[in-house]
């Protein structure tokens, strides 16, 4: 797996993924499905036969199916039994189309499969006869009619009747002795359930209702029988296509998958092909094209184009450093070597060899300065870590510096510090950055010139000004003379500084949380200004 191309990993898991979900959503609705159809099938057929069974009765002691009777119904079929004088039951009529047990199965519905791997459930409903209703002539006594069926507890409840009797007629009690003996029925056994006057409009007529334990009829039942699981079958028909069709399905869905990678990596390709050929070129001015979109992957790009910029300025100055540092020290060695060749010709007196030694050592002294002015530059490129910083105060080591500073060409310095201002600083970078300032108000400066030191705190920041009425600086050059190794225009300022003071204290700035700026109006003078925000 690990040596898998990224594009054929995101296509296997995509189709494995897809195929799991799948898998999962048709097992589920076949589950579901089945559960819920099944609980409602058995339902459906229990009230249908139910229903049905309401429909069958014996009257006038014939067995009648009533014409609501539906022999079929919703995709269920009814098939009514009677029981012979035997005692075995024989099927009256119906419409099931299969030889099903004779028996009656009172109870739940029961599964069968009377054809092969068709499954059906069949419900029986047992009519045992145990409600009885005469009408009775009330002055003849002559039972005009009389029905047996089979009654549910609530239509078996005795209700209230109260005695009638009729003058050359019968009363309620011998109403009831009539159809009792007619039924067969003892006053034991039987319970009333009602005896009332119907009203017929010509004749008056006893209804007696009563139930009756012992059978006086043969039982009867009634079977439904109905497909088990319609949904399920059909569900069954279409899985089986399925899953003829899932194997396709899979090998779509993984070829659109690798396609699908295959698009997306073939811009990420490109971005490490253009970043292959970068190194291998060794030439960061090149930059990474991506077609298409502003989404992650051009983000991408993007971001490997502002790292490559980032590296190219970065690149670019160290080598701009490295040869400026080279040139700066050529010119020394190119002197102190012609001087000691001039030294040690035989033609040299001693005086002569004397000034060669002076100027050797003006020299060395010239390499040691720009050697450890390079080296603080260095170390405070290198960020914070390399210094301890510690609260302390501002005020009182501005004022040290500027009044033990000792000018040149009569210029005076003037000072303005408020006191008490603390700072989290590196003491010697701070002395660094402030007698930097001074010196080049001093070198650049004129005779009888004058330099004013400020130090002010503000909510947020401290604000600390050097400014001198010296030669000033010409516009173009003022963004120039943050870099390294810059003079500007060193035919006017004599030649001790190598241009790194001022690189030097910008990077003191930054580390302290803040930011040197310049305002200067070439041939009156410059002030420079150090920003230091207070973190919070
Ligand atoms: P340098 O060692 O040459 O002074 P800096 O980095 O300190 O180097 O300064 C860079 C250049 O900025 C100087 O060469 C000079 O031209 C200019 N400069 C700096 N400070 C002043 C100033 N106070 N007045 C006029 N020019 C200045």
């Amino acid at each position: 797996m690990k040596n898998i191309s990224f594009k054929l990993k995101i296509a296997l898991w995509t189709t494995l993924l897809i195929t799991a979900v799948c898998t999962v959503s048709i097992t589920g609705l076949i589950a579901t499905s089945h559960v819920m159809t099944t609980g409602e099938t058995k339902q459906r057929l229990i009230s249908a036969v139910e229903r049905n069974a309401d429909e069958i009765e014996y009257k006038n002691g014939i067995l009648e199916i009533e014409n609501d009777f539906l022999f079929y119904s919703e995709g269920i079929y009814f098939d009514v039994y009677h029981m012979d004088n035997g005692g075995s039951w024989q099927c009256v009529d119906g419409k099931i189309p299969f030889n099903l047990s004779s028996n009656p199965n009172n109870g739940q519905p029961v599964k069968c499969t009377p054809e092969n791997e068709t499954e059906y459930y069949f419900y029986d409903v047992l009519i045992n006869f145990n409600k009885y209703e005469y009408e009775i002539d009330a002055f003849s006594g002559q039972i005009i009619k009389y029905e047996a069926g089979s009654a549910h507890d609530a239509a078996l409840t005795p209700k209230e009747y109260s005695a009638i009797s009729f003058h050359n007629g019968i009363n309620t009690e011998q109403a009831i002795e009539i159809a009792l003996e007619h039924a067969g029925a003892s006053k034991e056994t039987a319970k009333i359930v009602n005896v009332e006057l119907p009203g017929y409009s010509d004749r008056q007529v006893f209804s007696v209702e009563f139930t009756d334990s012992a059978p006086h009829y043969n039982s009867v039942f009634v079977r439904g029988l109905v497909l088990a699981n319609p949904v399920t079958s059909v569900l069954g028909t279409v899985i089986k296509a399925i899953i003829y069709i899932l194997p396709l399905f899979v090998i779509l869905a993984a070829a659109g998958a690798y396609l699908l990678a295959k698009k997306t990596m073939k811009r990420v390709e490109s971005i490490s092909n253009s970043a292959r050929s970068i190194n291998d070129g060794k030439d960061l001015s090149q930059r990474i094209k991506v077609e298409g979109g502003n989404d992650e992957i051009s983000d991408l790009a993007d971001t490997f184009n502002s790292m490559l910029e980032r590296l190219q300025t970065s690149f670019e100055s160290e080598k701009q450093f490295t040869s400026d540092a080279s040139h700066e020290l050529r010119t020394p060695l190119a002197v102190i070597k012609a001087e000691c060749e001039y030294a040690m010709s035989p033609n040299a007196d001693s005086s002569e060899k004397e000034e060669a030694f002076v100027s050797i050592n003006e020299q060395t002294d010239k390499m040691t300065r720009l050697v450890s002015a390079l080296l603080s530059l260095t170390r405070a490129e290198q960020g914070t870590k390399r210094f301890r910083f510690e609260l302390s105060d501002l005020s009182a080591l501005s004022a040290d510096i500027c009044r033990s500073y000792k000018t040149e060409k009569n210029i005076q310095l003037h000072y303005n510090i408020n006191s008490g201002i603390h700072l989290d600083m590196n003491a010697d970078l701070i002395r660094h950055l402030l007698e930097n300032l001074i010196s080049n108000a001093v070198r650049y400066g004129k005779e009888r010139g004058n330099i004013w030191v400020n130090l002010t705190e503000e909510d947020d920041k401290i604000i600390l000004g050097v400014k001198d009425d010296g030669i000033g600086i010409k516009e173009d050059d003022l963004p120039k003379i943050w870099g390294r190794f810059y003079r500007a225009d060193s035919s006017r300022s004599n030649s001790e500084g190598f241009g790194l003071g001022l690189a030097l204290v910008e990077r003191i700035a930054v580390l302290h949380n803040g930011k040197a700026e310049v305002k200067s109006v070439f041939g009156e003078g410059s002030e420079f200004t150090v920003t230091f925000f207070k973190k919070v």
